[in-house]
């Protein structure tokens, strides 16, 4: 008998025990998230797979110096670009990113010195394909900007 109400004493107990925690929480503010359909902005210092930064005209600030392609030790970054006729300056055609072998070191972000890339705040990423994860930067870019 008195193994019963020692055990209806505990319950009971336990049972106002979390209820109080609950009261205690309610009046809060949440700090989770609906993820997917709500997220939160994401930290100024995060690194998420670089990006083209729009110049100030349209385009890029891109260069094509290959300054960024050279710096990378993985050989994520490949640069494509053209001399349009009567041009001294090579212009950017394309810019590919193989993320899949990316470390995030930031060498090549290091290394632009015309402000033409940057990390970005890219952090929804998931997929199967590997090819998902080749992202050509110049058309990611158009989408941003359109
Ligand atoms: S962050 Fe590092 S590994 Fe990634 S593309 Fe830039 S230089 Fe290459
Ligand atoms: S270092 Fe900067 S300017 Fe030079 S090719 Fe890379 S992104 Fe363009």
């Amino acid at each position: 008998m008195g193994g019963y109400f020692s055990e209806l004493f505990s319950g009971t107990k336990s049972l106002i025990d979390g209820m109080w925690v609950t009261l205690k929480e309610f009046p809060k503010r949440p700090v989770t998230l609906n993820y997917p359909h709500q997220s939160v902005p994401m930290y100024r210092r995060y690194r998420g797979h670089i990006e083209l930064i729009p110049g100030d005209e349209g385009g890029t600030n891109c260069v094509v110096c290959g300054m960024c392609e050279r710096a990378c030790p993985s050989n994520c970054i490949t640069i494509t670009s053209e001399k349009p006729e009567g041009s001294k300056k090579k212009v950017l055609t394309g810019y590919r990113l193989d993320f899949t072998t990316c470390s995030l070191c930031g060498s090549c972000v290091e290394s632009c010195n015309f402000n033409a890339i940057r990390f970005s705040n890219e952090y929804n990423l998931a997929s199967t394909r590997k090819e998902d994860f080749i992202f050509d930067l110049m058309a990611r870019l158009k989408e941003q900007q359109s």
